[in-house]
This record gives C-alpha cells, structure tokens and sequence, in this order.
C-alpha cells in the first residue's frame, strides 16, 4: 500500500505543482491558492489515478473558461463583485476541498459512498463554476433564482440560460469522470447519481446565495454590491443574509450538499 502511494503522491505532487504555479502566472491563483491547489492535487493523486484526472477536469476546464473574456466580464459585473479575480486558499478548499478529502479517504476504505460523495462534490464545483464564467462571457442576462428580478452579472444567485446549460454539461461531464473511477464496467445508476448530485449542489449554491449570503447594500447608488468600498467611493453596509455567510462557505456547503444527493440518489 505504501510503496504504491509514495510514487502516486510524488507524481500528482509534481503534476499539481507544475499546474497550480501556471494558474499564479495567469493571475488566477494568490500565491496561498497556489498552495491550497497543489494540497488539493497531491490529495486526488493518493485517490489514485482517476481522480486526479477527474480534478485536472475541473480544474483546466475552469482556468480556461475563467480567461475567456475575462476584461469584458470584469467590466460587467464590476460594481458587484471586489476587485481580485484571483482564487485564494479559500476559494479553492471551498470548492476542491471536500473532494481532497474523499479520495484519501477512498484510498484507504473504497467505500461506494465516499467514491459518489466526492464526485458529488466535484460536478457541484465544476457545474457552479461553467455556470458563472460561460453565463457571463456569453452575456446572459441573469435573474435572480427568487423572485426572477433581473440582477447584475455576478451576483450570487443570480441564473441566466447559459448559465443553467453549462451547468448540465459541467455536472455531466464530471459524472463521465466519475464512472471511469469508481467503475470498471459502464455503470448508468453512478453516472446519474454523479449528474443528479452535480446539479443539485448548484441550484443550491444559487438559492443559498439568493438568501442567507451576506449581502451589502450602497446607500449612495441604491445597489446590491459584494464590494465592501463600492465602486463609487463609499463604503457598503451589511444588510442581508449572515454577516459571516461567505460566497467560500456557500461554496462549501453547496459541495457538501451535492456530495449528499449523489451517495443518495444512487439506486445500486
Ligand atoms: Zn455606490
């Protein structure tokens, strides 16, 4: 067991070393994200194989959209969103974290569940994070989950067309992943199970960020804004959802969820 973990840990290490420092470059990690990404990637690699793979998925898939028009997009939703585009340590435990988690606990007790329950998590990030960069660069107009009021791009639980359908191939695509580390065989009940999760844990992230997500309000535009300065100059105030209910956790928590749905709906 050790002697076949050591070599899979310095490879993936290297794998995610090398990967992590080329999103830096491109300004998409803070240096701490860099270390949280190769933590997030050595991990997978003691899961094995397949799940680092999985997470190269998830990971290139999201550098690359996050780059396609990323000027345009920084313009459109500049009043609501802070500033640095760039992933810190949080941002990406929040969303590769639960999955680091599940595939060292694979290595060492393969259980059917932590297998779906990572790859849950996973679809979840990956379908949340096409559905925010591909419904922006394709300038969907998003409304809010709620009460379908039109909202300015970025804003947490904001849903646009795009958006929804690069979340069904997102969560699809991470299933196709996901049968080909949990199984041998084609297996249809833990691809659903992957796709049903993947989707779930993003509605939830957009209805969690609709309604408990902190938000701040600028008495000086009467607009919504995630900026603690608002881009006029004046500083924002609280006014709804938890104070300490961050987009991070919201993350957090939506992965959980759609880890949770995916050990759930899967019918053996
Ligand atoms: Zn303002």
């Amino acid at each position: 067991m050790l002697l076949d973990l050591i070599p899979r840990m310095l490879i993936g290490g290297t794998l995610a070393g090398v990967a992590a420092g080329y999103a830096r470059r491109r300004h998409q990690l803070t240096l701490g994200g860099e270390y949280a990404a190769f933590a997030v990637g050595t991990a997978a690699a003691i899961g094995g194989f397949p799940w680092l793979i999985s997470l190269a998925v998830f990971f290139y898939s999201s550098v690359q959209l996050t780059r396609w028009r990323a000027g345009d997009k920084r313009r459109r939703s500049l009043s609501v969103l802070p500033d640095a585009r760039s992933r810190d340590a949080w941002q990406v435990l929040a969303n590769g974290g639960l999955f680091a988690v599940a595939a060292v606990v694979w290595a060492f007790s393969g259980t059917w569940q932590v297998g779906l329950f990572g790859f849950g998590a996973l679809a979840t990030a990956t379908a949340d994070t096409w559905a925010t960069e591909v419904g922006m660069a394709l300038k969907s107009s998003p409304r809010s989950i709620l009460g379908w009021q039109p909202v300015i791009a970025g804003t947490s639980g904001g849903v646009s067309a795009f958006g929804l359908a690069a979340a069904v191939v997102g969560a699809f695509v991470i299933a196709l992943c996901a049968v080909y580390a949990l199984t041998v065989p084609f297996d249809i009940p833990r691809l659903e199970a992957v796709f049903v999760g993947g989707l779930a844990g993003t509605i939830a992230d957009s209805l969690l960020g609709a309604t408990v997500q902190s938000r701040r309000w600028c008495d000086e535009c009467q607009a919504w804004t995630e900026r603690r300065v608002h881009t006029c100059g004046y500083r924002s105030r609280h006014r709804r959802g938890f104070r300490w209910m961050t987009n991070d956790l919201v993350n957090l928590l939506a992965t959980c969820l759609g880890g949770a749905v995916a050990v759930g709906a899967w019918l053996p």
